[in-house]
């Protein structure tokens, strides 16, 4: 059995992300960063109901020596990982006259240093694997920039620049390395946003709704499936037409 380890998946993106790829056939390695995530949760039955291993796996993925503790854990646990879903990721927004060093170094340190260290101790069991395949979730603020997180789409560009960098770097070992780029999805994190921001959201996207979670999912078990095994170092946005 295949295995998928999804970071940040007890909710939202990640947790749809983990379902579909259980749906997959996938046993699945969850990651968060507290045990409190999987309180009043039920992410992980809905993952077993589908007949695959399910197990948890709490670490700070900011943190390059818990990630590298937490890989050989999922290693152990399952034997391979052949599926990395770098989806953690946090907001800290603010204009950037008024940002913090702390807001950004904060999101530098989890949305960006987290694939390093993630795609660094992952790839190398890969690499042993001689297959595996790495999605990064990126964003539509790292294509585009968006007023009011300068920190988040500095990482999301960042993220396509590792996306590229890592797919060159480990493609002739049978791996391969993409990022999706969503748009606006209905989350806890988009929840955030003001209604003002939502409108002018809604305004520049060509089928006038928001994303669901299940419709990134979607893209990923792509990525993950045979049928995308000649493509690597690509961007899928995902954003129902935001910018064309
Ligand atoms: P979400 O609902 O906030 O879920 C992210 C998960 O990651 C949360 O459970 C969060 O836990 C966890 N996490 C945060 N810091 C972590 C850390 N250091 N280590 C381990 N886990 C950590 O976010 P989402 O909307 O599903 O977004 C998932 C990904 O998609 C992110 O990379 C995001 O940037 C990207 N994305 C989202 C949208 C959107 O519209 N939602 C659009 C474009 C891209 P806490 O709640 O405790 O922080």
């Amino acid at each position: 059995m295949a295995t998928a380890l999804i970071t940040g998946s007890a909710r939202g993106i990640g947790a749809a992300i983990a379902l579909r790829l259980a749906k997959d056939g996938y046993d699945i390695a969850l990651n968060d960063i507290s045990e409190a995530m999987f309180e009043n949760n039920d992410i992980m039955d809905k993952i077993r109901a589908e007949g695959v291993q399910c197990e948890k796996f709490i670490c700070d993925v900011s943190n390059y020596s818990q990630v590298e503790e937490t890989v050989k854990a999922v290693k152990a646990k399952f034997g391979t990982i052949d599926v990395l879903v770098n989806n953690a990721g946090i907001t800290r927004d603010g204009l950037m006259a008024r940002m913090s060093e702390e807001q950004y170094d904060m999101v530098v340190a989890v949305n960006q240093k987290s694939v390093f260290n993630m795609s660094k101790f992952v790839g190398n069991v890969m690499m042993r694997q001689k297959s595996g395949r790495i999605i990064n979730l990126a964003s539509v603020a790292g294509l585009y920039g968006n007023p009011g997180q300068m920190n988040y789409s500095a990482t999301k560009a960042a993220i396509i620049g590792m996306t590229k960098t890592v797919a060159k770097e480990l493609g002739s070992r049978g791996i391969t390395c993409n990022a999706v780029a969503p748009g606006f999805i209905k989350t806890p994190m988009t929840d955030k946003l003001t209604d003002a921001q939502r409108d002018a959201m809604l305004a520049q996207i060509a089928m006038k709704r928001y994303g669901e979670v299940e419709e990134i999912a979607g893209v990923v078990s792509f990525l993950a499936s045979k049928d995308a095994s000649y493509v690597t170092g690509q961007v899928i946005e995902i954003s129902g037409g935001l910018m064309m």
